[in-house]
């Protein structure tokens, strides 16, 4: 299948890295672990989206996930994106739980869970303003204009719905009634409207011009830096810090040894602290006192890193390739 293959999204990954590394009773906990959930349920909505996604003749379809592209200085990201050479189709995909209402003379979207209402932004209306942001995107980037369309998709199969609007069924649609409802929008828009160069040009534009989102999380939840604890964790119990001996790092609860403990401490800090690191920050976050051990351990983990700048004040670059691979 034509598939840009859906990532973890980097911000879940940030989540997790801060969560396993503060006091157990920093304050800051409990919001975190909050919106750590709404992420991972968005991401599990999408990856269900994804699966229904599956059933379509592959080479009609070229599908795009988590895109992030700008618009007249503004930022617009679009979950779901599919192309086609009749029409494009945005997919605003929502995984709520218990039921949810379409209200679109005040404009909210209100879901009842155990007899408690919360209210969320309008996806309609998010749905709108992606599809003007996207048809102006192809007009400033001298692209042919090409129908776009959109959906919201309920990816909760229990999840009840209903709406002040009987149209809205045109708009608002089940996970699993996806695939039949792109069948039908590709016999309505039937009349091909860009060609193959076209089509593959527009696909090209759009990987050249995502900009995934990528804030520091530290700033985001205003969380010190000093409340990072360093050091290798222990993979088995996850105790914190591992000691180093020997050539290896040494958990003191359990007793296990690792080798590589250091390159899942250094995927922490990239994802905390950014992709640069000194040798003397690469000592104070393994806990280790040695120039030398910190200059082999950053060499052996990353072979093709060159460090910039003299001897003392060295700056190396991480880089996992597979950081937010699902596989
Ligand atoms: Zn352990």
């Amino acid at each position: 299948m034509n598939v840009n293959e859906r990532k973890i999204p980097l911000t879940l990954l940030k989540l997790d890295a801060v969560l396993g590394r503060l006091q157990k009773d920093d304050p800051k906990i409990p919001l975190l672990k909050e919106n750590l959930a709404k992420i991972k349920a968005g991401y599990n909505g999408e990856k269900a989206i994804d699966y229904q996604l599956g059933y379509l003749p592959s080479k009609d379809y070229y599908i795009f996930h988590d895109i992030r592209l700008e618009v007249n200085g503004r930022y617009f990201q679009i979950d779901t994106l599919i192309l086609t050479n009749s029409f494009i189709l945005i997919l605003e995909v929502k995984n709520i739980a218990g039921s949810v209402n379409f209200d679109t003379v005040f404009n909210q979207f209100i879901q009842t869970k155990n007899g408690v209402e919360y209210a969320y932004p309008d996806p309609i209306l998010q749905l709108n303003r992606q599809e003007v942001q996207l048809k102006e995107w192809l007009i400033n980037n001298n692209l042919p204009a090409i129908t776009v369309h959109g959906l919201v998709v309920i990816s909760h199969p229990k999840t009840i719905i209903t709406a002040n609007n009987d149209t809205l069924n045109k708009k608002v649609i089940r996970a699993a009634s996806l695939p039949n409802k792109i069948i039908q929008l590709q016999n309505y828009f039937q009349k091909r409207m860009i060609t193959d160069k076209e089509l593959r040009k527009t696909i090209r534009m759009i990987k050249k011009y995502d900009t995934p989102l990528n804030l520091s999380i530290l700033q985001t939840y205003k969380i010190n830096e000093k409340d990072i604890l360093p050091g290798v964790k222990c993979e088995k119990c996850d105790f914190l810090p591992l000691v180093r001996e020997h050539g290896y790092w040494r958990c003191s609860y359990c007793n296990l040894k690792s080798k590589y403990g250091h390159i899942e401490a250094l995927k922490d800090y990239y994802l905390i602290f950014g992709n640069t690191i000194t040798s003397s920050k690469l000592r104070d976050f393994l806990l280790i006192s040695s120039p030398s051990l910190a200059t082999r351990l950053i060499r052996s983990s990353f072979p093709h890193a060159q460090p910039n700048g003299d001897n003392k004040g060295r700056i190396y670059t991480l880089h996992f390739n597979d950081i937010n691979n699902p596989h």
